[in-house]
């Protein structure tokens, strides 16, 4: 999910620069429940999931939910205690295995279950999971996790869940830590029966019950991570096409609201041109089995896998407006654009720690400028990513702390796209550039991954060290100085204001012919073919330049 602020970028450049630095140089204290939620507890790891059956009834009358979340798993190692994670106020009224009633206490936000029977090694055991209550209610949605309760123009229900960050348990429970997903998800959702819910892959069957509800079952056929999971109820109108993709057809479904369906059928003709853009750059879409959805939610929106939500507006940019400033931003529907990106880098190849949130936005927003080069030329998408760095705050890293459940610095959107970018300038070879990130989603398919992991796999497919590369803008707040002075038909140059060890190649333009130098934290000197040639630094590398002698 996009989490941009514009107010957060004015401030930070103007008034509150210093103080915004000193109060992010102390580290944040971090509780027992952070190292429960945002670590792989022995209680989390003797079991690996494969299967979740999440069964619940959504009471908009009162805002509540009750249900059961069926969990079947795979013993690893025989063990006794198993985590589940439910978040305050929700309460889990039972666990049951076997039809024996298992005993359970709470800590916070975790449920410690003693598992009465033996869990015998590379079993398939299942428990059910009966818990209910009234879940927190979104503050501010997506940002903030819960449930969004609303109503529709004409007065009806219109219900959302977002939940990235704090965790699906705040409206489920589950294994909440990214690390573990299970292999396939049955979503049954029983509303009144004047509402639709839709959620995650297909819609299995509709059953109607004989008290004025109605169960919507979908069923996901891949894996899924948990914050990807969601529901959304209201008054939905639905219309249908089918994209000829590389891997075939693929069926695309959108649901939004009724009194929204004309201007819908307009707006998300950009679904299929946002399908062959990606699949041009990043390969197949991930989940031709679940097909690909668009749905309204009462929210700006969210990478829900195989049902990406929807609330721009059913206008161009963000919000109607261009976070690049480029005007290129106009061209496109940040959310159509954005949310579906993450299906593959994300919902395909997701983080392990959310510490590692880069995988998911640095490469999304980078999509951004792709969608616009492929459409409008290199220039083009060039023009958007230089502009959005104007989004840029250099305030903290932009890896977070690990197993504590902390984000890096939302520079992970703009200054990761900007740092992918200088690294395909690196590389120098667009089909070089493609091919690695077509082999990214196919080598990390359905894959939960560490940044290392990606670090690790550009630097093998590149064939250039890119460990100071890395250390500088992910872990690093300094943007490098290109430092460099002209005498007569001599340059001097170096790297300053960075890593140990940083020495990024660098294109320069000698009073406009291109020039390749290999810059490093050592003064060094080239001879020029002109005299007293003037410097430019080329704009696609994300660095800032020096003219030591000031002209
Ligand atoms: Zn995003």
């Amino acid at each position: 999910m996009q989490k941009h602020n514009i107010f957060h970028f004015v401030f930070l450049a103007t008034f509150f620069m210093t103080f915004t630095v000193k109060a992010f140089s102390q580290a944040p204290l971090f509780t027992r429940q952070d190292t429960l939620r945002g670590s792989v507890t022995p209680e989390r790891a003797w079991w690996d999931l494969t299967y979740y059956h999440l069964d619940i009834k959504v009471n908009p009358s009162d805002s509540s939910i009750y249900g059961t979340n069926t969990v079947t798993y795979r013993v690893i190692t025989p063990s006794k205690v198993m985590q589940i994670d439910l978040q305050e106020p929700l309460n889990l009224s039972s666990a049951v295995q076997n039809g024996r009633q298992l005993t359970f206490k709470r800590e916070g936000n975790v449920y410690w279950i003693d598992m009465a029977e033996e869990q015998e090694q590379g079993k398939i055991c299942s428990v059910v999971l009966s818990f209910g209550g009234r879940p927190r209610i979104s503050k501010r949605p997506p940002w903030s996790a819960g449930i969004t309760w609303t109503k529709d123009s004409k007065g009806l229900p219109f219900i959302a869940s977002s939940c990235q960050g704090e965790g699906a348990s705040v409206w489920w429970p589950c294994k909440d830590h990214m690390y573990d997903e299970p292999d396939s998800m049955l979503i049954s959702v029983n509303v009144p029966e004047n509402l639709i819910d839709v959620s995650n892959g297909r819609l299995r069957s509709v059953v109607k019950g004989d008290d004025g509800t109605i169960t919507y079952n979908w069923f996901v056929a891949n894996p899924i991570n948990n914050y990807g999971v969601n529901i959304n109820i209201g008054d939905y109108v639905h219309f249908s096409e089918v994209f000829n993709g590389e891997k075939g057809p693929l069926d695309c479904n959108y649901y939004v609201l009724r009194e929204n369906l004309e201007k819908a059928k307009l707006q998300f003709k950009q679904a299929p041109l946002m399908l062959a853009a990606f699949e041009h750059w990043f390969g197949p879409y991930p989940f031709y089995e679940d097909g690909y959805k668009l749905v309204e939610a009462p929210y700006l929106g969210m990478e829900h896998q195989s049902s990406v939500t929807y609330g721009n507006g059913f206008k161009n940019g963000y919000r109607g407006s261009d976070l690049s400033g480029s005007g290129w931003g106009m061209k496109f529907d940040f959310i159509i654009v954005h949310e579906s990106g993450h299906e593959w880098f994300a919902n395909s190849i997701t983080y392990e720690d959310i510490a590692d949130m880069w995988i998911h936005e640095s490469f999304t927003n980078y999509s951004e400028n792709l969608y616009v080069e492929y459409y409008y030329g290199k220039k083009a998408g060039s023009e958007y990513l230089l502009g959005s760095r104007r989004n840029i705050s250099n305030d903290r890293p932009i890896v977070g702390i690990y197993n504590v459940n902390y984000e890096g610095s939302q520079d992970m959107y703009a200054k990761g796209g900007s740092m992918l970018h200088t690294l395909r300038q690196i590389i120098n070879d667009d089909e070089k550039w493609r091919s690695i990130l077509r082999g990214l989603n196919q080598d990390f398919y359905h894959k939960v991954v560490k940044g290392s992991q990606i670090e690790n796999y550009l630097t093998e497919k590149s064939g250039i060290d890119l460990k100071p590369f890395f250390d500088q803008y992910l872990r690093d707040v300094r943007i490098p100085i290109f430092e460099y002075f002209v005498r007569g038909r001599e340059l001097t140059f170096r790297w300053n204001n960075c890593v140990k060890g940083f020495n990024m190649p660098l294109k320069i333009y000698v009073s406009g012919h291109a020039m390749n130098v290999m810059p490093t934290g050592r003064f060094q000197t080239v001879s020029l073919n002109v005299k007293k040639g003037t410097i430019k630094v080329d704009p696609d590398y994300y660095v800032s330049t020096l003219n030591m002698t000031g002209k």
